[in-house]
């Protein structure tokens, strides 16, 4: 299952976290909203859940990076 991701550096914030959280989708988005609670002082509500929902971006990069690892080691051993 393709892995998401929300990255506190695109959502407008006063503080400039940095945070990034990935995983699956429900994962993401009940760490995100526990996330926005906590330190940036949202209300957990189902409207703002739909917010980080549509704010999620597939995760870019580490799939692919570790399978061309993987593809390099094998071709070095041959
Ligand atoms: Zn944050």
């Amino acid at each position: 299952m393709a892995r998401k991701m929300v990255d506190c550096r695109d959502m407008p914030s006063e503080m400039g976290c940095t945070l990034t959280i990935a995983g699956e989708e429900d994962e993401v988005v009940r760490a995100a909203v526990m996330h926005a609670v906590d330190v940036h002082g949202h209300s957990d509500t189902p409207e703002f859940r739909d917010q980080i929902r549509g704010s999620l971006k597939e995760e870019e990069g580490s799939e692919r990076q570790g399978r061309g690892a993987r593809q390099e080691e094998g071709t070095a051993r041959q």
